[in-house]
């Protein structure tokens, strides 16, 4: 879903990575970046210029501040924003206070109605709700019956015009139909309406007199998120033809580029309910902003890291140790602190499972050792601060003594200090080469 946007909206992040700090210049290329990539998208001008705004005003009190290392603050912001051009939390379906709820359904021809009719029954009779589908597409030559083909799917019920009775009228059909819903106590009510390929009056026309005959609860305008600029116009179009009361994001399975998701809340001020993801009946889920705007970035739970490091992790503490990296005065002890603060925040598996795209590196982690970190631990806790602070007084003796206290072998012991000394070394050459002393930072 949404790959290219998710490529270059990753790629805009990518460029920060490393960064010690937030400059201007860095605000202003991300924030360029990111508008390229939403217009690229077809996001509509008006949310482009608010969503970059807002970015660029967050970024630049986050350059300020300094809480987090830039890439991480970059991608929380955009998140943040997208969460909020999506409509934040979604609410729930307008129920009537008494007698059936009417959902209406509106839309363009093959926008995915008369699927959706089918899923919403299917979603609404698990809740154990009574649900009737009303056929009032009488323009498309088979709407009635695929009608009537996804209610038997659904397992819901199904009002049609008697085929061969005359052509009927769609504005009767639907006050027969809800009129029917109320003496047979239905709770839901949920009536198909006949599009065209493209707006037009008489079409708008028959969806207001059936919207005023059946007065209804909610108008879903149900909105093919594959189509590209259009969406703006047609959403546009029906607004202020029929209104509605929220909006129907269909075909999200595909390779839509994202405009018509972005845009339509912050055209129409109308709220997303629902998203559809297929053309099985159980291819459809509320819509929550908050995890299309995480698809988006490919996050994996990435904030869910961010936001447990925040919690967690002791910023000062941090950043001393990653003043010590620079300087080469980092300790075993400090690493002991450091290790003991992110093990804080949960298992390292479960930890590098929340990183993106270690959805690829499933076997790897698979086979990751949790225990390896004890053994670390348990070989750092045997040592003398004295020891920890300076491993060049390591003799065979002190090293036969700490794996005898830790539980593990010489050998481990002579690993984890050569492992380190290692690392160090190539922490003090990255800072003498200026960049990445921040990589240990929190989260990092
Ligand atoms: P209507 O004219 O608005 O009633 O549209 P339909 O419900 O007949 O849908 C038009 C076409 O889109 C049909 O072939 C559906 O199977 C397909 N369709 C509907 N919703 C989705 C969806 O969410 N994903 C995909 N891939 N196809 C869908």
């Amino acid at each position: 879903m949404f790959g290219n946007l998710s490529d270059r909206l990753t790629a805009s992040f990518s460029s920060l990575r490393g960064k010690g700090r937030l400059s201007e210049a860095d605000v202003n290329e991300t924030v360029s970046e990111i508008r390229r990539a939403l217009l690229e998208a077809d996001v509509a001008l008006p949310v482009v210029r608010s969503f970059t705004a807002a970015v660029r005003q967050k970024a630049t009190d986050a350059a300020r501040s300094q809480a987090l290392n830039p890439a991480q603050q970059v991608v929380k912001i955009v998140n943040e924003e997208l969460v909020e051009v999506l409509g934040g939390q979604s609410r729930e379906i307008h129920w009537a206070p008494t007698g059936p709820t009417i959902i209406m359904l509106a839309g363009l021809q093959g926008a995915g109605k008369t699927t959706l009719a089918g899923k919403l029954g299917r979603w609404l009779r698990d809740q154990g709700k009574r649900v009737l589908l009303v056929a009032s597409d009488l323009q498309r030559p088979n709407a009635v019956t695929q009608l009537s083909v996804v209610a038997q799917r659904a397992g819901v019920h199904v009002w049609a015009p008697e085929p061969g009775n005359g052509v009927g009228d769609p504005v009767a059909v639907a006050r027969s139909g809800v009129q029917r819903a109320r003496e047979q106590g239905y709770d839901v009510v949920v009536v198909d309406t006949a599009g065209r390929l493209g707006v037009d009056a008489e079409m708008m026309d028959q969806a207001v007199r059936i919207r005023d005959a059946v007065d209804p609860h909610e108008i879903l305008f149900v909105l093919d998120a594959m189509v590209g600029q259009d969406a703006v116009n047609t959403s546009v179009a029906f607004r202020d033809g029929v209104g509605f009361t929220g909006v129907v994001l269909s075909k999200l399975d595909g390779d839509a580029r994202g405009g018509a998701a972005l845009s339509v809340r912050g055209v129409t001020g109308a709220p997303v309910l629902f998203s559809s993801t297929g053309e099985g009946l159980g291819d459809f889920e509320r819509f929550h902003a908050d995890r299309m705007a995480s698809r988006i970035l490919d996050m994996g739970d990435l904030l869910t890291l961010i936001e447990q490091a925040e919690r967690t992790l002791d910023q000062k503490e941090a950043e001393d140790a990653a003043a010590k990296l620079a300087s080469g005065t980092f300790t075993l002890e400090d690493f002991l602190s450091q290790l003991r603060q992110i093990r804080r925040m949960g298992s390292m598996k479960k930890l590098l499972g929340m990183m993106p795209g270690m959805g690829q590196m499933r076997e790897a982690l698979e086979s990751f050792d949790e225990r390896e970190v004890d053994r670390i631990e348990a070989i750092v806790c045997s040592m003398t601060p004295a020891e920890r602070r300076d491993l060049s007084i390591l003799n065979g003796s002190r090293r036969s003594r700490i794996a005898k206290g830790s539980g593990t072998t010489v050998q481990a012991v002579n690993e984890l200090v050569d492992r380190f000394e290692a690392a160090k070394r190539m922490m003090e050459s990255m800072a003498a080469s200026g960049g990445g002393a921040g990589a240990l930072g929190p989260g990092g």
